[in-house]
């Protein structure tokens, strides 16, 4: 049935609702860390810190900075939908050949991109839980259905679990380490050993958007797997550590034909100019890597001493954030910080409830965080 005003002009077209996808009913809009401005708006604040998107806080590298603006003058051009120099830096930082390599706007197109490439109406994808919600979406969207495997105590990954819940319709299979919204990590020996059993017909994905964060001596790198002829594809960005969370870009490496298979699905300009010259750029300045790393490092140590101080323990973290057991309504502790001008994640928001996520920021970031919560908590810790 078709309602038309006066002028004719349709107004809605019930016919063509109905034609919507049905698997996209269950899809909400992804609901991301609120944004400083909204906060300010919102609570009438003027002092906002954001640590709810495992944003680096020293910034972006002033070597892309320079890059970006270098690049200005030619924006006119379609850009590179070769990345050629993009893919020869990664080539050459990681001894992998280019056809190996496939950049995307963001991990999250990369998502899209390997759901689009594999997936059909009904196919199934493991995944873990919690972990990253766009897993669950890009199967949605290809109406494919996903097996969550929920982590174990302490939020360690269920590698057997994950093994069991594949059958004969599983396409996909999604690991994240350092898991997001956790902070935890697979082990070399544990992927090996997983890897050696997974069936041949499923495709691995290995999520590492903050393995440039990880210190610990046994954490498994999925591109030697990958230069072992494991069945694996590795995903990273330039969002985290490399700080350019706003350009959208990171990539993939994978064995070549499946790069090729991938290829077929991406749009032919999908990363734009800005975005590759600045990861180029950002790629080649180890000064601030090191920094970041280093600021990362201290300001973990002060968030866990000073959680400890006000009677939290925290899950152990290989990454830019840390969640920890608040042991009261963490929806309410999130809103009562907001309040006060602090921007964290509710654990029930990211799959995980009664916990709070929040990113590693500056040591004063971090310090007001810690103020706010002092004295939010002894106002919760009251009522209970
Ligand atoms: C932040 C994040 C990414 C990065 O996504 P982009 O689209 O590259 O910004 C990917 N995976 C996980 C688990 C993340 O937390």
């Amino acid at each position: 049935m078709t309602i038309r005003c006066s002028g004719g002009v349709v107004l809605m077209t019930h016919e063509i609702l109905n034609n919507v996808r049905k698997n996209l009913q269950a899809i909400t809009p992804y609901s991301p860390g609120k944004p400083i401005s909204d906060v300010k708006r919102e609570y009438g604040l003027k002092d906002v810190i954001k640590l709810a998107s495992n944003e680096n806080p020293v910034g972006p590298s002033k070597k892309a900075q320079e890059a970006i603006l270098t690049a200005l003058g030619s924006l006119h051009r379609y850009p590179d939908g070769g990345a050629v120099d993009l893919k020869a830096a990664l080539a050459a930082k990681y001894s992998i050949p280019t056809g190996q390599i496939l950049v995307g706007n963001g991990s999250d197109e990369c998502i899209k991109m390997i759901s689009e490439t594999f997936l059909n109406p009904g196919d199934e994808v493991v995944v873990p839980s919690p972990s990253f919600s766009q897993y669950w979406f890009g199967t949605q969207v290809m109406a494919g259905t996903s097996v969550q495997v929920p982590l174990l105590d302490g939020f360690q990954y269920d590698l057997d679990a994950m093994l069991a819940a594949v059958t004969d319709k599983t396409k996909l299979l999604y690991l994240c380490s350092p898991n997001n919204p956790t902070g935890t990590y697979i082990r070399k020996d544990e992927l090996r050993h997983f890897l050696d059993q997974v069936p041949s017909h499923v495709l691995v994905i290995l999520d590492e958007a903050y393995i440039e964060y990880a210190t610990a001596d046994d954490v498994a790198s999925g591109i030697d797997f990958l230069k072992e002829g494991y069945n694996v594809l590795v995903m990273r960005t330039f969002s985290k550590m490399y700080a350019l969370a706003a350009l959208r870009i990171g990539y993939v490496f994978c064995r070549e034909e499946i790069a090729t298979e991938i290829n077929r699905v991406r749009e032919p300009f999908n990363v734009n100019t800005l975005a590759q010259v600045a990861a180029v750029a950002a790629l080649g300045d180890e000064e601030h890597v090191e920094t970041s790393r280093a600021l990362n490092s201290s300001g973990y140590e002060q968030l866990t001493k000073g959680l400890e101080a006000l009677g939290f323990s925290h899950i152990p973290t290989q990454a830019n954030f840390l969640i920890f057991d608040t042991k009261l309504n963490d929806k309410e502790l999130f809103q009562l910080l907001l309040e006060k001008g602090i921007i964290a994640r509710s654990g029930t928001a990211l799959g995980a409830p009664g916990y709070l996520r929040v990113t590693i920021g500056s040591s004063e970031e971090n310090q007001l965080f810690l103020n706010a919560l002092e004295l939010v908590v002894s106002k919760l810790r009251q009522k209970v």
